[in-house]
């Protein structure tokens, strides 16, 4: 073949690749406009989701905006119901991400388990529709391929998933050479070598960008939470890794709607990089958590109510104020070392004295009276019960370890 024939048919290819891609592009407007006026939006929610369809961001993009909120149902339920979250939640253009739980691990057998491969369809026409990258649970290998097969674009690990080895490996062996950013859920018992094991697997088998999701800690019996938020557990992790981003996901926390905004501010106050709430356009009525849902229009509300908050400013009075009060605590600090260092030093001589008397070193009437009179004082000084109960245990248990000591020596 002659250059000049050979430059032809180049040219052709590349005219016939864009004339296919335009055609694309033409069919896929259409079926945005056809799914928007199914639902028949008013025009500023369509503009919306028109600009946010235009501005289609990388994923990579999205991963790293700060604070990063993600919405979306507990429970993938119908093509319908997928749809017109996704597109009230756009056109908040408060959320940054789409969830949906297309296999549920539920606890007890007989409720809802989830639409299945069924639903990842309705996610890929969501993400068409808003512009919004998905993301699901994923608990199985094959579940890892489904998911993928259908372009989702952020898989997270659930809290059920985490705590088994066998699993969280399985997830892992099938994230081999896939470029997939993944979300780790706490696990539900307070473990954080759980949490960091899930992570290591997950790192081990190439995953780059692994985050972290805080949705509470299972506890028995009935408390304020549905997985009670221990969030000194989740500011150790964050501590351990501290390039790691950290979310948290006040809805399975709170597992109740009137909570919600006062888990989300503490979390914003903790510095965490976003929030994980759970929407629906009709929560009452939602096939698997019902009550923790809330509608996307509430959930802007709760989301215009956050005070929000940065780690840091470089305002110089803020920072001169911030450092007098700092080394003030670092004083009182210290003090109370020497304090608990002189306390233990009592505590010894008691010790010996025990010893030398053949007493028992744990005299239950003589503590119980001591922590009466610290709730009665720390109630005047603005300390909680729980906080008094907490250092007086921790107080209390380096007494009788010093004593251990001294009555076995
Ligand atoms: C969920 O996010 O719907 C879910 C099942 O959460 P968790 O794993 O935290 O229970
Ligand atoms: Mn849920």
């Amino acid at each position: 073949m002659s250059q000049a024939a050979l430059l032809l048919y180049d040219f052709c290819c590349v005219a016939l690749f864009y004339c296919i891609n335009f055609i694309e592009h033409l069919i896929e407007v259409r079926i945005i406009n056809i799914q928007i006026s199914k639902f028949k939006f008013p025009n500023y929610q369509i503009k919306k989701m028109e600009q946010a369809i235009e501005q289609k961001k990388s994923i990579m993009d999205v991963w790293g905006k700060r604070p990063l909120i993600i919405s979306g149902p507990c429970s993938a339920e119908s093509e319908e119901q997928v749809l017109e979250t996704a597109s009230r939640l756009a056109a908040t253009g408060k959320v940054d991400m789409l969830r949906a739980g297309i296999w549920k691990p539920r606890t007890r057998p007989g409720s809802f388990e989830g639409i299945g491969v069924k639903g990842l369809p309705w996610l890929a026409q969501a993400k068409k529709l808003t512009g919004l990258p998905v993301a699901v649970e994923v608990a199985t290998g094959k579940q890892v391929q489904d998911a993928l097969n259908f372009d989702v674009d952020v898989l997270w690990i659930g809290a059920r998933t985490t705590v088994n080895p066998f699993s969280v490996q399985e997830v892992a062996d099938a994230l081999r050479g896939v470029d997939v950013p993944v979300l780790i859920k706490n696990p539900i018992n307070p473990d954080l070598d759980l949490w960091t094991g899930a992570v290591e697997r997950v790192a081990k088998a190439g995953i780059k960008n692994i985050g972290l999701i805080h949705r509470g800690f299972s506890s028995y019996g009935n408390t304020e939470y549905r997985n009670a938020p221990m969030w000194h557990l989740a500011i150790e992790m964050k501590r351990r890794n501290p390039s790691m981003m950290i979310i948290c996901d006040p809805s399975h926390i709170s597992g109740r709607r009137d909570i919600l905004l006062d888990v989300s501010q503490k979390a914003i106050d903790l510095d965490f990089d976003g929030l994980m709430i759970e929407s629906h356009i009709d929560p009452d009525n939602a096939w698997s958590d019902a009550k923790q849902q809330v509608t996307p229009e509430r959930l802007l509300e709760l989301l215009g109510g956050i005070t929000w908050r940065v780690e840091s400013t470089d305002a110089k009075e803020f920072v001169t104020a911030l450092e007098k009060l700092r080394e003030q605590i670092n004083h009182i600090d210290d003090e109370l070392m020497q304090l608990i260092g002189q306390r233990m030093k009592i505590a010894d001589k008691i010790g010996q004295y025990k010893k030398d008397n053949s007493i028992t070193i744990l005299q239950t009437n003589r503590w119980n009276e001591i922590l009466e009179k610290a709730f009665k004082k720390g109630e005047n000084l603005g300390l909680s019960k729980e906080f008094i109960t907490r250092y007086y245990d921790a107080v209390h248990m380096e007494s009788i370890n010093h004593q251990n000591k001294i009555m076995n020596s």
